[in-house]
């Protein structure tokens, strides 16, 4: 049976990488997707198919789905694309925070020393002030929305990293941005689980995606072997399995967990 039958479903960043996988399997579980990215054909995933985009993959499936282009770093964005999602549905159900940058990596990363403000600024912008943004304006909506069937009223996923709970000598700033959506993600967990509102993150080790190739390509295999005892690094799809339980009514009495999903990386 499909685990997300008839939810609504956010997925920021839906265009590459792990977001157009979490997007895609949503879709094969039931739910209604509102795909938002900055483009509709991001695609620097390694594995997508070329030409069709998340939301046309989607539909051509059979299932149905929007794509609202969204700056998730942009309150008025934000405020869009919640807007267009309630236009199309009624309702919002999920929401994944997945959009995300790491800049100015390099062999070696930048150390803070040599960090620019702007890349400092921007990262926490876009990997930080973005999750304080979605989940501000679709908190606001599903407070006034009827609860769904099983009770409960929405199901917020954070993508932080293994590097929002550990340190690393690598982009200074994504750790930061990071370590703040882990305990964002704590912090809502506890203002809204009166109301039956679950937040919970998710936290990869390395997964092969544009973030991914342009971050640690200078890291050697053995290296990266080494940091992910359980089959080295990650594809897309090794997250989808956490991803959707988190949005299911399986996850009942779940909430305010940093969930690693990294080959034992933090272990
Ligand atoms: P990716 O680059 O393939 O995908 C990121 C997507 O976010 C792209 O489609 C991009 O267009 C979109 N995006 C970027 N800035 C945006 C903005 N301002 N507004 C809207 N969309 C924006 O990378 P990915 O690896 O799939 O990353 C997804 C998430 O997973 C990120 O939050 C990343 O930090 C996290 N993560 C990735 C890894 C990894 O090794 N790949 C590890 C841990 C965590």
């Amino acid at each position: 049976s499909q685990r997300l039958l008839g939810k609504i479903a956010i997925v920021t960043g839906s265009s590459s990488g792990l977001g157009r996988a979490i997007a895609l399997a949503y879709s094969g579980e039931g739910a209604h997707l509102v795909c938002a990215d900055l483009r509709p054909d991001a695609r620097a995933d390694v594995e997508a198919e070329l030409s069709v985009t998340t939301h046309e993959l989607i539909k051509k499936n059979g299932g149905r789905a929007i794509y609202v282009q969204t700056d998730v770093s942009s309150s008025e964005a934000v405020e869009n694309l919640v807007k267009k999602a309630v236009e199309e549905y009624g309702r919002i159900d999920i929401l994944v925070n997945n959009a995300g940058i790491s800049l100015e990596a390099g062999n070696p990363p930048l150390k803070i020393h040599e960090t620019s403000e702007n890349v400092w600024d921007v990262t926490m912008a876009v990997n930080a002030k973005s999750v304080f943004l979605t989940s501000k304006f679709t908190i606001g909506q599903m407070l006034k929305q009827d609860p769904h069937p099983s009770g409960d009223r929405g199901w917020i996923i954070n993508i932080s990293s293994v590097l929002g709970l550990i340190g690393g000598t690598t982009v200074s700033s994504y750790c930061a941005s990071k370590g703040a959506v882990a305990n964002l993600t704590r912090q809502v967990a506890l203002d809204y689980a009166d109301v039956g509102i679950h937040c919970n993150a998710i936290c990869p080790g390395y997964v092969q995606t544009a973030i991914f190739v342009n971050t640690v390509k200078f890291v050697d295999d053995k290296k990266l072997q080494a940091l992910h005892p359980l089959h080295g690094v990650g594809s897309p799809q090794d997250l989808v399995g956490a991803a959707i339980f988190l949005a299911s009514n399986e996850a009942r009495w779940i909430t305010g967990v940093c969930l690693p999903v990294d080959g034992g990386y933090t272990a």
